[in-house]
C-alpha cells in the first residue's frame, strides 16, 4: 500500500497539537494527528484557561465551560487576599475541552487518530517519516506537540527542557460547600507544603467538581505526601474539603504531570517545529501551559503555510517560527518571567516569605493588586509585571524584615556556593 504524503503530520492531540490542525486543516492543508491516547483521555490540568487563550480560539461552547471565577483569592499563610478579576477567564475539563479542539479540527478535515503512539522519527531527503504503533506516515513537515516525552527529544537530538512537577486529585462537592468556591481561582502558598509553587482547588461547579493540586519548581518526588498532608491539616483548604468524596475525571482521581519550562534549546529544525510544552514554554510564575501552546501553534501554523507555499522547510527556512514565538511571547513574558522565577526561588523560607510580602503589599497599593491579577490573567506580558515589582522591592523587603531577607539571600548564596563546590 503507498503512503500518504500528508502536508504535516503532527504527534499529540493536547491544545498545542490539536489547535494547530484546525489552524493547518482549516486553511487547506492536509494533516494527520497522532495522539496516543484514547478520545477523552484525561489530562492533568487544573483547567484553567485565561482570557489571552481564549482571545485566539474559536467560541468554546457553553457545555464544556465548569466555571467562570470572578475572583481569584490568594493565601500565603496568615495573610489572605481576595482579587476581583476582569476579562473571560473560564475552567473546563481538559478530557472534554481537548475533544473539541481534536473535533475541530476534524471538521476542518484534519486525520486524527487516537490510541496511536509515536515510537521513532525518521528524516528523509524530501520528508519525514513517523514510525507509530499502528504504522507510519510520511508528510513534508514534522510538528512535535507531544508536551514531555523524553524519547521523542531523543529521536530529534535534542536535550529535553527541565521541568516542575504537578499532582492533583480531583473531588466532588456537596452543592452548599460548592458554593464557597465557586467563581474563584484559589492559590495556597506556604512553605510546610511547596517549597517553590503553590497548592490551587480550581472548581468545576457545573459538575460540582473541584480540582486540588500543587506544582513545585523544585519537587521531584513525594508531592503527593504533600498534597494530601494540606487537604487533611491546612486551616482552611482543609475546611473547605470537610466534605469532599472522590471523583473519576475520564476514570481518574488522582494524576501526577511535569510541566517543561525553560525553553527548549532546539524548537525548530530541518523538517520539524515544536509547540506548547515539547517547547518548553509553560509559564514559570502561574504555570500556565494552554495560553502559551495556543500562541506557539498559532505561530507555527504561519510559518508553516509559509514553508508550504514556498515548498522550504529546512532549518535555516524554519527559523522565522523561533523569531516570530520570541517576538510576541519568549521575549517580554516567558524570558523575563523565568529571570524572576530565578530570583525569588533561591531558598525556600525567602519564597515563602517574598508571596506573603507580596500580598501585603498588594492589600496596601492599588497597582500591586492589578500585578496580583495580570499574573494569572495575562493581560499584560510578564515584563510589565517585573517592572513594577522591582520598584518596588523596597516595600517587599519591609514586609519580610530588611535584616531578615539578607540572612535568607546570604543562606541561600552559601547553600549554592558549598554545592557548587561538592
Ligand atoms: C497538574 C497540572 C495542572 C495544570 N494546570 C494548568 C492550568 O490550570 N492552566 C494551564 O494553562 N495550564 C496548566 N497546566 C499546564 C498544561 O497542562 C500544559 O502546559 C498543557 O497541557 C500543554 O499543552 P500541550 O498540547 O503542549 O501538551 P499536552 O497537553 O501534554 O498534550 C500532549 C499530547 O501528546 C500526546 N502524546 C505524548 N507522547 C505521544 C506519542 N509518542 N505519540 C502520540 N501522542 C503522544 C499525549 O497523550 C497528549 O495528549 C497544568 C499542568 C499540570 C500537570
Amino acid at each position: 500500500m503507498v503512503n500518504i504524503m500528508w502536508d504535516v503530520i503532527i504527534i499529540g492531540g493536547g491544545p498545542a497539537g490539536a489547535f494547530c490542525a484546525y489552524l493547518l486543516a482549516r486553511n487547506g492543508c492536509s494533516v494527520v494527528l497522532l495522539e496516543k491516547g484514547e478520545k477523552f483521555r484525561y489530562k492533568s490540568c487544573a483547567g484553567g484557561v485565561t482570557p489571552r487563550a481564549l482571545s485566539l480560539l474559536p467560541k468554546v461552547p457553553e457545555e464544556i465551560i465548569e466555571d467562570r471565577p470572578r475572583y481569584l483569592r490568594v493565601f500565603a499563610d496568615d495573610v489572605f487576599f481576595e482579587f476581583k478579576l476582569r476579562g473571560e477567564g473560564i475552567l473546563v475539563y481538559r478530557s472534554k475541552f481537548d475533544q473539541w479542539l481534536r473535533d475541530l479540527a476534524e471538521s476542518e478535515g484534519a486525520v486524527v487518530k487516537y490510541n496511536t503512539t509515536a515510537k521513532d522519527i525518521v528524516f528523509a531527503n524530501n520528508f519525514v517519516e513517523v514510525k507509530h504503533t499502528q504504522g507510519s506516515e510520511e508528510g513534508k513537515i514534522l510538528v512535535g506537540a507531544f508536551g514531555y516525552s523524553g524519547h521523542l527529544f531523543k529521536k530529534l537530538g535534542i536535550e529535553p527542557p527541565p521541568y516542575s512537577l504537578a499532582v492533583q486529585r480531583e473531588f466532588k462537592l456537596p452543592e452548599e460547600d460548592i458554593e464557597e468556591v465557586k467563581g474563584a481561582f484559589e492559590t495556597y502558598f506556604g512553605a510546610e507544603f511547596c517549597t517553590f509553587g503553590y497548592a490551587w482547588i480550581f472548581p468545576k461547579s457545573k459538575s460540582r467538581g473541584v480540582s486540588v493540586g500543587i506544582v513545585d519548581k523544585e519537587a521531584k518526588s513525594g508531592l503527593l505526601l504533600k498534597l494530601d498532608y494540606a487537604i487533611k491539616n491546612h486551616p482552611i483548604l482543609s475546611k473547605k474539603l470537610r466534605n469532599a468524596t472522590l471523583k473519576y475525571v475520564s476514570k481518574v482521581h488522582v494524576s501526577a504531570s511535569v510541566i517543561p519550562y525553560g525553553i527548549t534549546k532546539k524548537i525548530y529544525g530541518d523538517r520539524f517545529i515544536l509547540v506548547g510544552d515539547a517547547a518548553g514554554i509553560a509559564d514559570p510564575i502561574s504555570w500556565e501551559g494552554m495560553g502559551p501552546a495556543i500562541i506557539s501553534s498559532k505561530v507555527a501554523t504561519d510559518v508553516i503555510l509559509k514553508a508550504i507555499e514556498e515548498n522550504k522547510f529546512d532549518a535555516n527556512f524554519l527559523k522565522s517560527y523561533y523569531k516570530k514565538l520570541y517576538n510576541i511571547l519568549l521575549r517580554d513574558d516567558t524570558i523575563p518571567a523565568l529571570r524572576a522565577s530565578k530570583r525569588v526561588c533561591i531558598d525556600a523560607e525567602f519564597y515563602s516569605n517574598f508571596n506573603k510580602a507580596m500580598l501585603l503589599c498588594a492589600k496596601e497599593d492599588k497597582k500591586f493588586r492589578e500585578i496580583f491579577i495580570w499574573t494569572f490573567s495575562r493581560e499584560r506580558p510578564f515584563k510589565y509585571i517585573d517592572e513594577y515589582v522591582r520598584k518596588k522591592t523596597f516595600c517587599i523587603l519591609k514586609h519580610i524584615g530588611i535584616r531578615n531577607a539578607l540572612r535568607m539571600i546570604s543562606q541561600a548564596f552559601l547553600s549554592k556556593l558549598r554545592k557548587s563546590q561538592e
